[in-house]
């Protein structure tokens, strides 16, 4: 075992022994999940999957599906048709409340029932087996191999998912639903219904924490502001009634299902990955949030916290016997970053012999935001004749 798999495997030997929560029991399938099962995948830039526990075993993804669904909505109609049929907000509320907003009848966000629903009726088809085949695509593309879905799981979800078309009808009737009831329900049964492993969901979140490349097959999935979207909503509202605590607490876009999934995002640098039946009040997995909680204290992935990466770009200073030299930037040159690569110039500057040249090479860096560039192009107007910047 690798060094980093062994450390993941201490988390989830910590985390084993707990075993407060239950199944879900709402549909027989659900109830008859092993509840021992226990297992957490992580996967870094490089595609690489590390997965300790059962990380073989196949549950269906449930809500999990309901990002990346709207990930392929975004991407078809784009961000202002999905918003006119659903909501950004937290509901505050459990996943299968009605929560739809005042006068326009919109659900409050697409991370509850009421918003899949609506968003899978943007998915483009003409009926269920279309827009199905273009969920399990999407769904597969961003787990980097061919999913189906679990007819037995989809036909109990079906026959009980009374509730489900209730909350259908009522968007009709508000008219937010693309197209009739039985098309949107059937087809967010059976993106619920779509069997993946924890290695999967670590590879679907590790898209999304890669700007919607997935890092397997290097193929890029949606565009990197589809995935933006997706994680800014996961970030506010992807753990039920336990959004706002799981963002103090953990401090990174996720999202849980009722079969004891859950994902979580760390852009650019992971996506990670838990699974565990036993469920808590809100729905959400017991032990799979405590291992994602674990991780993020060790490895100080909250996102809130202050990340030097992003304040300080990769600098190496190449000096010239004559003095002067080449300053080469790598990395990411965002505002504060500027302010950092000033105060270093300045100081080389200041000492530069007369003649010789003082070279800033930005051409390796691998994003830089536009007002970075223009603060730092300021900067180059105020600075000694000699010292020049090549962007
Ligand atoms: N298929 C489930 C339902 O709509 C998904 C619930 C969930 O995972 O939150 O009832």
């Amino acid at each position: 075992m690798d060094p980093i798999t062994a450390l993941l495997d201490d988390v989830l030997a910590e985390i084993a022994p707990q075993d407060a929560g239950a199944p879900a029991d709402y549909i027989p399938e659900l109830a008859a999940a092993d509840p021992e099962r226990l297992a957490f995948a992580v996967v870094g830039p490089h595609g690489r999957v590390r997965a300790v526990g059962d990380d073989a075993a196949e549950f269906t993804i449930q809500s999990i599906s309901k990002p990346f669904v709207l990930a392929l909505a975004l991407q078809e109609q784009g961000r202002d048709r999905v918003l006119s049929r659903v909501g950004v907000e937290p509901s505050g509320e459990p996943f299968n409340a009605i929560s739809l907003e005042a006068g326009t009848g919109r659900p409050a966000n697409p991370m509850i029932n009421a918003g899949a629903i609506a968003v899978s009726s943007l998915v483009p088809g003409d009926d269920v087996d279309e827009r199905t085949a273009r969920v399990v695509e999407t769904l597969s593309a961003f787990a980097g191999r061919s999913l189906w879905v679990d007819e037995a799981v989809y036909a109990s979800e079906s026959a009980t998912g009374d509730r489900n078309r209730a909350l259908a009808h009522l968007l009709r009737s508000h008219d937010v639903l693309e197209g009739g009831v039985e098309t949107a329900v059937e087809t967010y049964f059976r993106q619920c219904a779509v069997i993946v492993t924890v290695r999967d969901l670590a590879v679907m979140a590790a898209t999304l924490a890669f700007g919607g490349v997935n890092p397997v097959t290097r193929r890029r999935v949606i565009d990197g502001p589809v995935a933006r979207d997706v994680l800014s909503i996961m970030g506010s509202c992807g753990m039920y009634d336990f959004s706002g605590e799981w963002m103090l607490r953990v401090g990174l876009p996720a999202k849980s299902g009722v079969s004891g999934g859950l994902l979580a995002v760390a852009p650019s640098q992971f996506g990670v990955a838990a699974f565990s039946p036993r469920l808590d009040e809100h729905g959400n997995t017991v032990r799979g949030g405590l291992v994602v909680e674990t991780l993020s204290e060790r490895f100080g992935m909250h996102l809130l916290e202050p990340h030097e990466s992003v304040a300080v770009p990769a600098v190496a200073i190449e000096r010239a016997p004559g003095g002067g030299g080449v300053i080469r930037l790598g990395g990411e040159l965002g505002f504060a970053g500027t302010e950092r690569i000033v105060a270093i110039l300045r100081d080389f500057a200041d000492g530069l012999p007369a003649g010789a040249t003082l070279t800033v090479d930005a051409t390796g860096l691998g994003a830089s935001h536009p007002g970075a560039v223009v603060a730092l192009r300021a900067e180059f107007e105020t600075m000694p004749a000699g010292v020049v910047l090549v962007v």
